[in-house]
């Protein structure tokens, strides 16, 4: 028999390989339909849709396979992956589909498609939230290492982070939201002729995209004042924690950023300058679809 809160705690930490990952999804399939049917039955519970009947236990668990197949079907590809993080991403998408019901009207505009795309793929792709850091702000990759104050071998993972997102990543994630060359086209034609307008929409944007991303990290992850960042960087721990939370979280990047002016490091301030593609070679990233002719 094996002890559920066991498995539910390595479904929560990091799988580093596909042996690692289909060992684990073997032994823990009913605890993933568990997780997702009670995710499905929450969901409909709160946007009014629930009764306590058969038929709605019925729709609860039908749902709840789809969605763990889904996982099982994405999640291979995603590896280094938390799993029980990356369903839950996946069940976030999955309902706020159809109906965005927790988003402003405005995410819809191309921009703020964009924005979204980049920041749901930023849940589930390393590469993704390490980009965040140049969409957003413009970081270059030692920028982003300074940032986090991340040591070696965690520099180097950074720049395959941002070498695979230009080469495909930035690529797949546009695709994958429905983001196409005209709507490519009509972000940077804003961007250039409202250079004011289009910063004051991307900034009010992006916050709010953030803010509801930031509800996808373990609930461990909250905002930190301070004299606790500082705390963290110079005892040198919670390399995750710096990762996934500065990524998603301006006002708390603000305040890393502040403390390492303290230290007299180079002094980085994270203004929001959205930059839309990558830099791949020296020139920006083309959609694949614009380079047909
Ligand atoms: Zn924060």
């Amino acid at each position: 028999m094996v002890d559920r809160r066991d498995v539910t705690a390595r479904l929560s930490q990091l799988v580093m390989t596909v042996d690692e990952y289909e060992r684990l999804m073997t032994e823990a399939l009913p605890h993933l339909l568990n997780h997702a049917t009670t995710q499905t039955r929450r969901f409909l519970r709160e946007t009014g849709q629930w009764g306590d009947d058969v038929c709605h236990e019925k729709l609860a668990l039908r749902w709840g396979y789809e969605l763990v197949e889904r996982f099982l079907m994405y999640g291979r590809t995603e590896i280094p992956c938390r799993p029980l993080f990356f369903l839950d991403s996946l069940i976030a998408k999955y309902f706020s589909q159809p109906e965005p019901f927790c988003y402003d009207k405005e995410l819809l505009s191309p921009l703020g498609r964009f924005l979204e795309g980049l920041t749901s793929r930023a849940v589930i792709s390393r590469d993704a939230l390490m980009a965040l850091f140049y969409h957003l702000y413009g970081f270059g990759q030692s920028q982003v290492a300074k940032v986090l104050g991340l040591g070696t071998t965690e520099t180097q993972r950074v720049y395959k982070n941002f070498e695979r997102w230009r080469r495909s990543g930035w690529q797949r994630a546009v695709d994958e939201v429905g983001i196409t060359r005209e709507d490519l086209m009509e972000i940077e034609s804003h961007k250039r002729r409202y250079p004011d307008q289009f910063h004051a929409e991307a900034d009010r944007l992006s916050r709010i995209v953030q803010a509801h991303y930031r509800k996808s990290e373990p609930e461990h992850f909250p905002c930190l004042s301070r004299q606790q960042w500082a705390h963290l960087f110079k005892e040198g721990y919670g390399y995750d924690y710096r990762v996934w939370h500065l990524a998603l979280c301006r006002d708390c990047l603000s305040e890393v950023c502040d403390v390492h002016q303290d230290d007299s490091q180079d002094v980085l301030t994270p203004q929001l300058d959205l930059r839309i593609r990558p830099l791949l070679n020296g020139r920006l990233v083309e959609s694949y679809h614009s380079v047909d002719h």
